[in-house]
């Protein structure tokens, strides 16, 4: 559904025009909206994403009011035994002070140990789950025993603004690792759909709109 076209039209319609394909003036006009922060007609490119992820950056992610969500239930569905562990590499320590936060890696016997931790949390919680469950205990409930490393999974659908706003924000150096991982895949997909549109992000200094 996304298109650099998308945003041309929406700009030319001001003067009852609309373009079926791009040529330079196209692209110009789109380097003026961005720069100008003329933001609407980049409302008419549509993505929809359909994501995986741990249950903990979701979170970050639903805070982006700006989009539509619609998720896996664990009331009406039994959960899987899907749990996010992160790779070695991805073990780390903060130093600093809240909000400038730097990471380091961890050795590796601390890495394996947390990986260690990790499973055993998960695989105590998830058997204590389908216990409940087996019991008879509603899912609805019986969930609450889950941690938030267990993934979930949901539709996203977002217009390109408010998309320039997400990666501008969670694929940046101050985003949680985690999620900056998602918010890079999401800009590829961006960059492939909106090759001029994303040029002048970059340009903009990657703020959005
Ligand atoms: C590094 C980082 C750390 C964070 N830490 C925390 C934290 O500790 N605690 C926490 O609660 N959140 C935290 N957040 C979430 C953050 O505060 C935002 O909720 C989130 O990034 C969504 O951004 P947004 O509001 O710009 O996006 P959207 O909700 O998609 O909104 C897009 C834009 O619409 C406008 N807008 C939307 N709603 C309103 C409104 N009600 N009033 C006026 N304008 C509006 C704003 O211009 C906004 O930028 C963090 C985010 C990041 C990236």
């Amino acid at each position: 559904m996304a298109s650099d076209l998308a945003v041309v039209n929406g700009a030319r319609v001001s003067f009852a025009r609309h373009k079926t394909e791009m040529d330079e003036s196209d692209e110009g006009l789109i380097r003026f909206l961005m720069r100008e922060r003329h933001a609407s007609p980049f409302e008419h490119s549509v993505f929809r994403f359909h994501v995986r992820c741990p249950i903990f950056v979701a979170r970050e992610w639903f805070r982006h009011r700006w989009s539509s969500f619609n998720e896996f239930s664990l009331r009406y569905a039994k959960a899987t035994e899907d749990f996010y562990v992160p790779e070695p590499d991805d073990v780390r320590t903060q130093i600093g002070k809240p909000g400038a936060y730097s990471f380091e890696p961890v050795d590796d016997e601390l890495a394996e140990r947390t990986r260690e931790e990790f499973r055993e949390v998960y695989e105590q919680a998830f058997a204590t789950y389908e216990r409940l469950v087996e019991a008879g205990v509603a899912r609805e409930l019986a969930r609450s025993v889950l941690p938030v490393g267990a993934y979930t999974e949901f539709y996203w659908t977002v217009n390109a603004r408010a998309l320039m706003n997400f990666v501008s924000l969670r694929a940046a150096d101050a985003a949680q690792r985690e999620i900056r991982k998602y918010a890079e895949a999401v800009e590829a997909f961006f960059a492939e759909k909106m090759p001029v549109t994303h040029a002048a992000f970059e340009a903009a200094g990657r703020i959005a709109p």
